[in-house]
């Protein structure tokens, strides 16, 4: 199994799961033609769409290429209206078989209700496709979930092994990690991961495919019980992870 990242658009992330017969599932179809010519310069068959969830910088390309490759369209069985070309509808325990390939379908609800994570347990390469809910660094906005909704998915990822490499829609790192350093200033691991970052930017390079080690010691929003965090944003000690979270949310939506 090997992870292609498509970058689409202005700064968005498609990915080809390539299962080891060389059948590959394109995990958010943004536009068509970048995810086409990857798709033949690796040489591989596409036969499956993963969709994450339904804004239109994820699924910009579902129906055209759905329809020119015949490809079966997943993504949260609440979204058949939202996301074009819609086939198969998954929720949380669902099974994707993709030549020797496995994912497991985890519903995680915030950014929008029916975003969908999609983990693959290969023995020693883990990943999870997880759009803009969980992004290296940082989480999506709150378009349609509450805070609630948002921390429990984040927790749903974290619980996976920490050797999963997190897959993101959205190339934001270096500016999630400037936030990160705002608001735990002396976090050892954020200085490094900002180093990290602006070396792989430089040579033109995906941020994406951190751990979620490395996501758990740097990640704001996985670090709501962090005093350094919290005497930054003036979260009192004792408030509770839901209410922490949303101050994080509010302070990253009008951080500059
Ligand atoms: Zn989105």
């Amino acid at each position: 199994m090997r992870v292609v990242p498509v970058p689409c658009l202005q700064d968005n992330y498609a990915y080809l799961v390539v299962a080891s017969g060389g059948e590959a599932a394109i995990v958010d179809a943004s536009e068509a033609a970048p995810v086409r010519a990857t798709l033949a310069r690796e040489r591989v068959r596409a036969v499956a769409i993963w969709s994450t969830h339904h804004h239109f910088d994820h699924v910009g390309g579902n129906e055209e290429l759905a329809r020119e490759l015949g490809l079966e369209v997943v993504a949260h069985v609440s979204d058949r209206e939202r996301v074009p070309a819609f086939g198969r509808g998954v929720d949380t325990g669902d099974l994707l078989r993709l030549g020797d390939v496995e994912a497991r379908c985890i519903h995680i609800p915030g950014h929008t209700l029916g975003a969908v994570a999609y983990f693959v347990d290969a023995p020693g390469q883990r990943c999870v496709f997880t759009g803009d809910t969980l992004f290296c660094a940082g989480c999506g906005r709150l378009f349609e979930g509450t805070a609630a909704q948002m921390h429990a998915s984040l927790g749903r990822l974290a619980a996976l092994p920490g050797d999963t490499r997190v897959f993101c829609g959205h190339e934001y790192t270096a500016s999630n990690l400037r936030f990160a350093a705002h608001v735990e200033p002396s976090n050892a691991d954020v200085a490094r991961a900002i180093d990290r970052a602006a070396r792989l930017r430089s040579e033109g390079l995906p941020t994406v495919g951190t751990t979620l080690d490395e996501e758990r010691r740097v990640n704001p929003f996985l670090r709501i019980g962090s005093p350094e965090l919290r005497t930054t944003l003036r979260i009192a000690p004792d408030a509770d992870e839901v209410a922490a979270f949303a101050v994080v949310r509010a302070s990253k939506d009008r951080f500059r």
